[in-house]
């Protein structure tokens, strides 16, 4: 179901040196032609990679603030990352969730608002181990889904009601939206999910989708899976049906690695 996507989260790493040394990886590395590739930098790099990396490779940021700029210290608006070159933003993050503390009402402002100004969102769900553990695992992806979704769908009918205010630049459409399910036990664990725990999942959210939003958009997304993907284990998981590409942290700093990911696409 629709291109094959891999995305490479470099989450709060690297250096002006380590990255060019990266992107000049990335840039030698031979990429199947079929597959969308995103890689997202720290915000303070992102200028020095969108001005180095070839255009085959799209750039995603790994946050943005909730509605337009203005008086928010420290925080990076969706108009800025567009005038950087962005193309996507990683919504909802385990790490923005969990260590940060961003909640679900939040996160589906911030990922409604990103379409609204025509940047593709990435956006994330997955449980915590005692909540897989607790049998809760598909709940709190549906609760996950449902903020963004529900903040989705007031694009269309009650702007207001959102945060901020205005008509959308940007038709909002599902076709900008991929989701990650990336189970937080997985994350930078290097336990990473069974293919079978992580089809299950994707199948899961697949019917979440097709009963509240619409068969079409449910068969059409892309639904990608994060949490200790490596250049090892990706070819059977990119074998399951329901998983239609990869979202890598700690495998993404390594470009001969990543690209053996992207290229795992069947
Ligand atoms: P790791 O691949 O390092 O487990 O991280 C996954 C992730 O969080 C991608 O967003």
């Amino acid at each position: 179901t629709g291109k094959f996507f891999v995305g490479g989260n470099w989450k709060c790493n690297g250096t002006k040196d380590s990255i060019s040394k990266l992107v000049s990886d990335l840039n030698n590395a031979k990429l199947e032609a079929d597959v969308d590739v995103v890689v997202a930098p720290p915000f303070v790099y992102i200028d020095q990679v969108k001005g180095s990396i070839t255009d085959r490779i799209e750039i995603s940021a790994q946050n943005s603030w909730v509605g337009k700029g203005g008086a928010f210290t420290g925080e990076i608006s969706v108009e800025q990352l567009k005038d950087l070159g962005c193309k996507w933003v990683i919504l909802g993050h385990s790490e923005r969730r969990h260590i940060i503390g961003e909640k679900d009402d939040f996160i589906g402002k911030k990922a409604a608002y990103a379409l609204s100004e025509g940047l593709g969102v990435i956006a994330c769900v997955g449980e915590l181990l005692e909540e897989r553990e607790a049998g809760k695992t598909f709940d709190v992806c549906y609760q996950q889904l449902k903020a963004f979704a529900g903040k989705f769908m007031l694009l269309t009918t009650d702007l207001k009601s959102i945060f901020f205010q205005g008509k959308p630049n940007a038709v909002p459409s599902w076709d900008n939206i991929v989701i990650a399910y990336e189970p937080v036990w997985a994350i930078g664990t290097g336990k990473v999910a069974t293919p079978q725990q992580a089809q299950e999942v994707h199948v899961a959210v697949r019917d979440w989708l097709k009963n509240n939003v619409s068969a079409e958009v449910a068969s059409k997304i892309r639904i990608i899976y994060g949490g200790s993907v490596n250049g090892g284990n990706c070819a059977e998981l990119a074998k399951q049906e329901d998983i239609d590409g990869f979202l890598v942290g700690g495998a993404s700093l390594k470009g001969p690695e990543f690209a053996t990911i992207v290229n795992s696409a069947t």
